[in-house]
């Protein structure tokens, strides 16, 4: 085993999280060591097609999933250095204020200990710092007033248009998309092409992934990025106070120990509880930072209720960018649809390809034969779907556990226990309602539901933020209550997740916890 000189900040994982500490670590003088368990991908290894496009998705240590709705985490997860934001769609919708307070205004579920107020600056950094394309303006229908994009907002398609007929119906007012893809040239990256593959990776840098934004960043400022390191445990001081440094095995799968000041786990919502329940010692006998018990709970996901509509015409379904053209947060209040709980996000064109996750061969998945032969005939001009989001409420049977079996690194599997509750499942229906509403009234010749397993997108708790070590895991900060040099990123620490996609408010709370914490260096640092 070989002992690693003593670095400033070591972050595991190399995704969306990890790479906003990396840069802005990095650009304070620290020595930065990111550890990333997949490969060093490069923009050259995106290649747009659907079977070239799985080299990029997860692979690796398995999860175990158990509950009423198993979480579908293969296509949630990234690997490898960029992470899942390596082949996001780059939706970038925020929370609204109404996300941060249900308890109090609902008394229900859980309150931020922090605002909207306190996110909405970094929010607007972040858009400058990685290119974000929208209208801010028509955004202030629903949240206060803030800066506006650097971009103006994308092309839209007849994908798109073709169903604003609907929502208008519906009075669903629709606004331009904010996506962190490039309507325009911005700072050296070129504008987008609309080809539509975006779901495997963008080649050309359009799209705003980490190799090209802040991942960039902190290797042009020095940090160290070392792939195919896995990190099985986080290292503490005999007295249990602070944390030390990592284990890991290298790219020869030879065991290593990184010595930090700082250790910052930013390997997504899944696995940060999973290490920190292998890091346990007599001082903290239930993992790290678990005083609360609360390690590895109010796991959520949100679930989506698609629509589909054929028309006669061509709507140029192949066009666009996998990210949406339209949005709305007209149904964002919690108890915007009578009987139901919860937040729902509605967004419109999206480009399609044949197969895969957008792919128009998927939308009857009752056809085969001649009469799937015959859909995507008409499909494949004539097909266009819109979506809802919904959230779903922290739950605490919802959670991770440590399973029996082991990894190749000794390390115990994790296990994620899922099941959506009646408020979810009665949102989930209420939004197809409406779908199918706003879909007749666009005219089109076919409508139907998008309905399979009741899906689970994205995933969020397990290390949620509070205000004390009684209440949470970590603050809103990400810095862990009992061990100061230890922070956790991502969309872990989110104790509600509303029902807007995760990325832009992960990037948001990074940064406002990689700044506090090169403030506070000298008095956190171990
Ligand atoms: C297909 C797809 C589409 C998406 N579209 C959107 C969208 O439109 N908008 C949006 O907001 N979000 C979207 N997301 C979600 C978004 O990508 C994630 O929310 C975000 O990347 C999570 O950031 P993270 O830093 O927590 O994790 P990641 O970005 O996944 O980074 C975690 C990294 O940690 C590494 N790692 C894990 N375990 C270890 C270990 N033990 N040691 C070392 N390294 C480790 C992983 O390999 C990975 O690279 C999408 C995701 C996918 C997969
Ligand atoms: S549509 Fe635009 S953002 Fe998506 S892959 Fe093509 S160029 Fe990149």
């Amino acid at each position: 085993m070989a002992t690693n000189e003593k670095v400033d900040v070591v972050i595991v994982g190399a995704g969306a999280s990890g790479s906003v500490y990396a840069a802005v670590l990095a650009k304070a003088g620290k020595k930065v060591v990111l550890l990333e368990s997949g490969p060093d991908w490069q923009l050259t290894d995106l290649i747009s097609s659907d079977i070239w496009g799985r080299r990029v998705k997860p692979a690796g240590i398995p999860f175990l999933l158990e509950g009423k709705n198993p979480y579908g985490y293969a296509y949630q997860a990234g690997w490898g250095v960029g992470g899942a934001a390596l082949h996001y769609f780059a939706n970038f919708p925020r929370l609204l204020p109404n996300d941060f307070k249900i308890k109090s205004e609902h008394g229900r579920a859980l309150d931020w200990p922090i605002s909207y107020g306190d996110v909405a600056p970094f929010y607007d950094r972040v858009a400058t710092d990685i290119g974000v394309s929208g209208d801010a303006k028509a955004e202030e229908l629903w949240r206060p007033a803030g800066a506006p994009y650097p971009m103006p907002p994308m092309k839209t398609f007849r994908n798109g248009e073709i169903w604003l007929k609907g929502f208008e119906a519906a009075g669903i007012r629709m606004v331009p998309a904010a996506v962190a893809m490039n309507s325009t040239e911005y700072k050296g990256r070129p504008a987008c092409i609309y080809d539509g593959w975006c779901h495997v990776g963008c080649p050309t840098g359009a799209l705003a992934n980490p190799l090209v934004t802040y991942l960039a960043d902190a290797r042009k400022a020095g940090a160290e990025v070392r792939p195919l390191s896995t990190v099985t445990r986080v290292l503490t001081n005999t007295q249990g106070t602070k944390v030390t440094g990592v284990e890991y095995y290298d790219d020869k799968k030879q065991r290593q120990v990184q010595e930090a000041g700082v250790v910052v786990l930013a390997a997504w919502a899944a696995q940060n509880p999973r290490l920190m329940m292998n890091s346990a010692t007599d001082k903290h006998p239930k993992g790290l930072a678990n005083a609360s018990g609360l390690l590895g709970k109010y796991m959520m996901a949100h679930f989506s209720s698609g629509t589909w509509a054929m028309f006669d015409e061509d709507v140029q379904n192949h066009m666009g960018t996998v990210g949406v053209q339209f949005m709305s947060y007209e149904r964002y209040g919690k108890t915007s649809h009578p009987g139901t709980f919860g937040s729902t996000y509605i967004t419109c064109g999206s480009a399609m390809k044949t197969s895969d996750l957008a792919g128009f061969a998927n939308a009857r998945i009752d056809l085969f034969g001649h009469e799937l032969h015959a859909f995507m005939q008409r499909g494949k001009r004539g097909l266009t779907r819109i979506g809802a989001f919904g959230e779903e409420m922290p739950n605490i049977e919802n959670r991770i556990e440590q399973a029996s079996d082991k990894d190749e690194f000794g390390m115990p599997l994790a296990k994620i226990i899922h099941s959506y509750d009646q408020d979810a499942i009665a949102l989930w229906n209420a939004n197809f309602e409406e779908g199918l509403k706003v879909a007749r009234a666009t005219g089109a010749k076919e409508v139907w539901s998008a309905r399979g397993n009741m899906p689970t997108i994205h995933l969020f708790g397990g290390t949620i933020m509070g205000t004390a070590a009684s209440d949470s895991v970590v603050n809103s900060y990400g810095q862990s209550h009992e061990l100061p040099n230890l922070y956790v990123a991502g969309p872990g620490i989110f104790p509600t997740e509303g029902a807007s996609n995760p990325t832009y408010t992960i990037f948001a709370l990074s940064l406002r916890g990689a700044e506090q914490l090169a403030q506070k260096w000298n008095t956190v640092a171990g």
